[in-house]
């Protein structure tokens, strides 16, 4: 397989996670498909990102571009950012994150997902959380596993909204707009209704 037939694959994967998120979605708010719908609706987003897994494993080594190591720099940058912001805590659970030798130990969490986002703030503080665990344990592997309610509480957020826009609830139950300078700022008690009403209706 060429590199360009990988892309497409990948792509056309791509959309058909992003269709069954919609699903979910949809599935959790209203009564409208049963569990076992749910189930499978699950069960093909697994076997689509495992699909994708395998097709990146099958991409040809690019050679290191100036672009990508800045953005490795940006992200290395705003997960420093996010753990001072944070205060060391996990941001769902609240969790400490000093010492990474204590299991689940931490990572950094691309809250518009590293694939589908806007590389212009892919790896900004806007779209970076330090969470427990990995991309599958812990707090960060929840995220992956629960996208709808991942989405619910800012943790994950669909490529059509941006990161400075969904603010996000940490272990405490506040909400918080995290800013591009890296600092955050805590909603009030107006913009939370405020956000909730609007995430209703655009969801
Ligand atoms: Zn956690």
């Amino acid at each position: 397989m060429n590199a360009m037939t990988i892309a497409h694959m990948a792509g056309v994967l791509t959309s058909a996670i992003q269709a069954a998120d919609r699903l979910e979605l949809d599935a959790l708010k209203g009564p409208a498909l049963a569990d076992m719908d749910l189930d499978r609706i699950r069960d093909i987003k697994r076997d689509c990102s495992t699909c994708i897994s395998l097709l990146d494993l099958h991409q040809p080594a690019r050679p290191a571009r100036k672009g990508a190591t800045m953005s490795d720099r940006q992200f290395q940058e705003s997960k420093r950012i996010a753990l001072a912001r944070q205060g060391w805590h996990c941001l769902r659970c609240g969790r400490n994150l000093h010492d990474t030798s204590v299991w689940p130990g931490r990572s950094g969490h691309h809250r518009q997902l590293r694939r589908r986002a806007d590389p212009a703030v892919r790896d900004l503080p806007c779209n970076i959380v330090e969470l427990c665990g990995s991309g599958t344990t812990g707090c960060h592997g929840w995220a992956h596993a629960h996208p709808a309610e991942a989405e619910r509480f800012g943790y994950i957020i669909p490529s059509w909204r941006a990161p400075l826009s969904v603010p996000i609830r940490d272990w405490n139950g506040d909400w918080w707009w995290l800013l591009d300078d890296g600092t955050a700022q805590r909603l009030t008690q107006i913009e939370i209704i405020e956000w909730q009403s609007t995430w209703k209706e655009e969801s």
